[in-house]
C-alpha cells in the first residue's frame, strides 16, 4: 500500500479496500521506524493525523468525499498550521505554535486530506540541501551519505521513501524542484499568483511560491485541484479561473515544440546528466515532438541577481522576528537593544544572517541604485528572453541541477558553489514561469531530473508532457532499496 499514488489510493478509498484511518496508521508507523535515520519530520502530528482519518472515513461512507479525502500527505513546516508547532526550519519560532491556518494547508485539510506531520526544512527555505534547518539535515533515501536537495528536503526524502504518498514544498529560487531532481520525484512550482502565499511564512515574497511533491505528474494535477485557486487574502494572488488540472493529462504531444536552450547545456554541466537529459529529449521526439534550440541569453545573471533579490526581500520579512511579539526571546535582556540583537543572534542560523546582512546592504541609502535597482533590471531582462522563447516553443527543456546528490558537508561550508546548484531553476522563479521536474534517469545509482518549464499559467500543459513521459518511461517507478 505504501508505495502506491494518491490517485490509486484515493481508488482504494472509495472501494472501501482500505480505509484512512488504516492508511494514517501504515504511514505513521513506516515515519516512526525511519524517520530517525532519515529526519524528514520536524513535527509528526499523529493524534490531529488519527481524528481527520477517522473523520474522512466517514465522509467517504455517507458518500461525499472529494479525490483526496482520507489520503495522507505531510506540509513543509513553512505553511502555519493551526494549532501545530511550526518552526520554518529555525530556532527563532522554536516556541512557535501557528494561531491560524495558511490557505494551502486549509484547502487540503477542507477536502478532507489528512496531514501526518510537518517536515524539515532549510531554515527560512534559504539553502539547497537541507543542511541550514536548526533540526539538523535530511539524508536522502537514495544514499544516506547524501544530501536531499533544498529547500524542501524533509518534504521530498519523505515521499522518496514512503513516508508519506505526496507532500507540499515551496519554491523560491528551485526548492521544489531541484531536491526533486535528487530524490527521484515530480516536483512541479506553479506560476506565481496561482497558490496562494498566506500563511506561507514568506522568505523573498515575489519568488516564493508553493506546489507539489508527488510520485508522478498525475498526482501532481490532484494536488494542484486542491492547491490553486485565488485568495483575497494574498494580494499577488490571481484571480483567473482553475482548470481541471486531471483532464488533459492523456492529451497527445505530436507536434509539440520543445525548445533546449543553448545556455543550459554548456559549461558546468556534468556530462553524465548532459546524456540523460539527451535520451529524455530523444524519448519526446519519439513521442512526435518537435526540437529547437533556443537561447536565452541572460541566463548567467540569474543567479548573481537571485542572491541580491532574494536577499533584499529576506531582511525586510525577517525583520518581524525581533523577539518581541512571537518566537524566540533571549534571557534577561538588559534594553530593548540588547533584546532585539541577542534574540536575533540566538535565534538564525548562519545563512539566514548572511542573507540579512547583503538584503541590508543592498536596500541601503548609498547603494540600493547600484544593486538593488540594477538587479530589478536585469530581472526584467530575464523574464523577456523568456517572453521571446514562448514566442517560438511550447515548452523549454533542459537539466534541473547541474549534478546529482552531493554528499552530506560536501559544499556547506562554500556558499558560493552551494548558490550554483539552482543555476537551471533560478531564472524561472524570477520570471514567475511554472517549470517542472520529472524523473529521467540515473548516474551512478542517483537520480536525475528533467525539468520542463511552461508559459504562464500553463501548468495544465506541462502536466500533459511530463504524464506523456511518465507513460513512455519507467523512471519514476525506480524505488530507493530499502524503502519498497
Ligand atoms: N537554494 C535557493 C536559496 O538558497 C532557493 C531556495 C528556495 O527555493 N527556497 O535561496
Amino acid at each position: 500500500m505504501h508505495t502506491k499514488t494518491i490517485a490509486q489510493l484515493s481508488a482504494a478509498l472509495r472501494s472501501g479496500e482500505v480505509s484512512s484511518v488504516e492508511l494514517t496508521t501504515l504511514f505513521l508507523e513506516r515515519i516512526k521506524q525511519h524517520n530517525p535515520a532519515l529526519n524528514c519530520f520536524i513535527s509528526i502530528t499523529e493524534t490531529q493525523a488519527l481524528e481527520a482519518a477517522v473523520a474522512a472515513d466517514q465522509r467517504l461512507k455517507a458518500g461525499n468525499g472529494a479525490p483526496l479525502t482520507g489520503v495522507p500527505i505531510a506540509h513543509k513546516d513553512i505553511f502555519c498550521t493551526q494549532d501545530v508547532k511550526t518552526t520554518c526550519g529555525s530556532r527563532m519560532l522554536d516556541n512557535f505554535i501557528a494561531p491560524y491556518e495558511s490557505t494551502c494547508t486549509a484547502s487540503f485539510r477542507d477536502a478532507g486530506a489528512v496531514m501526518l506531520g510537518k517536515t524539515n526544512m532549510d531554515e527560512f527555505a534559504m539553502g539547497s540541501s537541507n543542511e541550514t534547518s536548526y533540526y539538523g539535515a535530511v539524508k536522502n533515501p537514495w544514499d544516506q551519505g547524501r544530501v536531499p536537495g533544498g529547500s524542501s528536503g524533509g518534504s521530498v526524502a519523505a515521499v522518496a521513501a514512503r513516508l508519506a504518498p505526496a507532500a507540499t514544498g515551496t519554491d523560491t529560487g528551485g526548492s521544489i524542484r531541484q531536491p526533486a531532481a535528487l530524490c527521484g520525484l515530480t516536483g512541479l512550482k506553479p506560476t506565481y499568483g496561482r497558490v496562494s502565499r498566506f500563511g506561507m511564512i514568506a522568505f523573498a515574497s515575489s519568488l516564493d511560491q508553493a506546489g507539489p511533491v508527488t510520485y508522478n505528474a498525475e498526482d501532481a494535477a490532484l494536488m494542484m485541484n486542491v492547491m490553486a485557486g485565488f485568495d483575497e487574502r494574498d494580494s499577488t494572488s490571481v484571480e483567473r479561473e482553475v482548470p481541471d488540472y486531471s483532464a488533459n493529462l492523456d492529451n497527445g504531444i505530436k507536434g509539440l515544440k520543445i525548445g533546449l536552450p543553448k545556455e543550459y547545456f554548456g559549461e558546468g554541466l556534468d556530462d553524465n546528466i548532459a546524456r540523460v537529459i539527451d535520451a529524455a529529449v530523444k524519448e519526446y521526439e519519439a513521442l512526435g515532438a518537435v526540437v529547437t534550440e533556443i537561447s536565452l541569453p541572460n541566463t548567467g545573471l540569474a543567479v548573481p541577481i537571485y542572491y541580491v533579490v532574494a536577499p533584499a526581500e529576506c531582511s525586510t520579512n525577517l525583520s518581524r522576528f525581533d523577539g518581541v511579539r512571537f518566537g524566540h526571546r533571549c534571557d534577561d535582556p538588559q534594553d530593548l537593544f540588547d533584546l532585539y540583537t541577542r534574540s536575533r543572534g540566538e535565534g538564525f542560523g548562519a545563512e539566514v544572517k548572511r542573507r540579512i546582512m547583503i538584503g541590508t546592504y543592498v536596500l541601503s541609502a548609498g547603494y540600493y541604485d547600484a544593486y538593488y535597482l540594477k538587479a530589478q533590471k536585469i530581472r526584467r531582462l530575464i523574464s523577456e528572453d523568456f517572453h521571446a522563447a514562448f514566442e517560438k516553443v511550447d515548452v523549454i527543456m533542459g537539466p534541473t541541477a547541474p549534478g546529482t546528490a552531493f554528499k552530506l558537508g560536501e559544499k556547506a561550508d562554500d556558499p558560493v558553489t552551494m548558490y550554483l546548484s539552482d543555476i537551471y531553476t533560478i531564472a524561472v522563479n524570477m520570471a514567475g514561469l511554472p517549470a517542472v521536474s520529472i524523473p529521467a534517469g540515473f548516474v551512478d545509482g542517483l537520480p536525475v531530473g528533467l525539468q520542463v518549464i511552461g508559459n504562464y499559467f500553463d501548468e495544465s500543459r506541462l502536466l500533459n508532457v511530463a504524464h506523456k513521459y511518465q507513460q513512455a518511461t519507467d523512471w519514476h517507478l525506480q524505488l530507493p532499496k530499502e524503502f519498497q
